[in-house]
């Protein structure tokens, strides 16, 4: 592949707040960026070179992306994976369509990677009322039972204690094809995030540390409190997974942990909200690490420069008017990030905060918990 260099144009399929911390550091490298989204005015739109508003399917507008972009890539998994394959018959797509296709649905996911001796909990497809009987028999109870394609956040899952528990989340979710999990009794989550690029050269920020509220990621800490062999036995796994899917991008792995046992929940292709504090706090951001995986350039340095906590910023905080930003930007240490999205709906994701040093975690709780508009 050739070596893309500042100048080139990066296609990006998707505007969320993803493209666009990745146009911000792709810009300031000199690199021009091309969004393709479904909606105007996105949060990748406003700060993108570039901007195609049109449908995934729309074939016209896909080709006329591939011809003007030297290289594209994307910032959710729910880009049509047959629009990732039409592309990557014109211009380098990274990652791959087989990459998406495997990522974007639960059932294929934990298939590949049960499949290719990657640790999952136990699980089983659920298509029929039967399945979901045998399934609870396989899995034992408590399970969760999820939707097995587009869901993220805990969208379309519910915990289920027996049959008739099981019946009625599945009547829930339409009686959609689902999967049926095992509920792993964890003691954290923790995330890895990597990259490769096409010559096979792998860099990771080491494991992260993950709170969730309501399913939705709260807190990240990084670098996790781990063993170093602990570290390095996700960083093994994950390098394994990227070769294995022949990865060309940034992945993030999710785990659960349990003492020193890590079982994998999903993998994003993609850089994920658990690594926004590298922005700050590393030598390089996931996001570049995206650009230079993508346009086959070594990966940068991943040392921390300071230990850091990424709380997230969801609309729910907008319920009595404008949080209080001044709490943030009066202090030393604190790094806001707003993602210019209008519509402050609940559990929508609106920006973060990342703290950086020793007391990283108390000073992003304490800012958190003044920020409300209720005062
Ligand atoms: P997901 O959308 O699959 O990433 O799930 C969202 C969150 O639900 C995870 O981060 C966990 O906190 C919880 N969860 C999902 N699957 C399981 C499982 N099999 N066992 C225990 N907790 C789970």
């Amino acid at each position: 592949m050739k070596t893309l260099l500042p100048n080139a144009t990066i296609g990006m399929l998707g505007g969320g707040q993803l493209g666009r911390m990745f146009t911000l550091a792709a810009r300031s490298m000199g690199y021009r960026v091309h969004v393709y989204t479904s909606k105007p005015n996105s949060p990748t739109a406003q700060v993108a070179d570039f901007e195609t508003v049109a449908a995934f399917d729309d074939i016209d507008a896909i080709e006329k992306f591939a011809q003007s972009v030297d290289v594209v890539t994307y910032e959710f998994e729910n880009v049509p994976a047959a629009a990732v394959q039409m592309l990557e018959q014109t211009v380098p797509t990274h990652p791959s369509s087989k990459v998406l296709f495997t990522a974007q649905h639960r059932l294929r996911e934990k298939t590949f990677l049960s499949e290719n001796g990657f640790p999952v909990a136990r699980f089983y497809a659920v298509s029929t009322a039967e399945d979901l009987e045998k399934g609870l028999q396989y899995t034992g109870a408590p399970a969760i039972l999820k939707t097995a394609g587009f869901g993220y956040d805990g969208k379309g899952q519910a915990e289920v204690h027996d049959l008739k528990s099981a019946s009625a989340a599945w009547d829930n979710l339409d009686k959609a094809e689902a999967i049926l999990e095992e509920k792993v009794l964890f003691d954290s989550e923790v995330s890895l995030i990597a990259s490769r690029n096409e010559a096979g050269q792998f860099a990771h920020f080491g494991l992260i540390k993950n709170d969730h509220r309501n399913h939705i990621l709260h807190l990240s800490q990084a670098p996790a409190n781990a063993p170093k062999e602990l570290h390095q036995s996700a960083a093994e796994v994950v390098r394994e997974l990227c070769g294995a899917l022949e990865v060309v991008g940034v992945i993030c792995v999710e785990f659960f942990r349990r003492g020193d046992e890590l079982i994998i929940n999903e993998i994003a292709p993609r850089p994920h909200n658990s690594g926004h504090l590298t922005i700050e706090a590393c030598q390089t951001s996931q996001f570049e690490q995206q650009l230079r995986a993508v346009c086959g350039l070594p990966p940068g340095a991943t040392d921390f420069l300071s230990p850091a906590t990424m709380v997230n910023l969801l609309g729910d905080l907008w319920q009595n008017g404008e949080p209080h930003w001044e709490k943030v930007l009066l202090q030393s240490g604190l790094h806001l990030h707003l993602y210019g999205k209008g519509d402050a709906r609940v559990g929508r994701k609106m920006g973060h905060i990342t703290a950086l040093g020793e007391d990283a975690k108390k000073l992003a709780e304490d800012v958190f918990s003044q920020l409300n508009g209720a005062d």
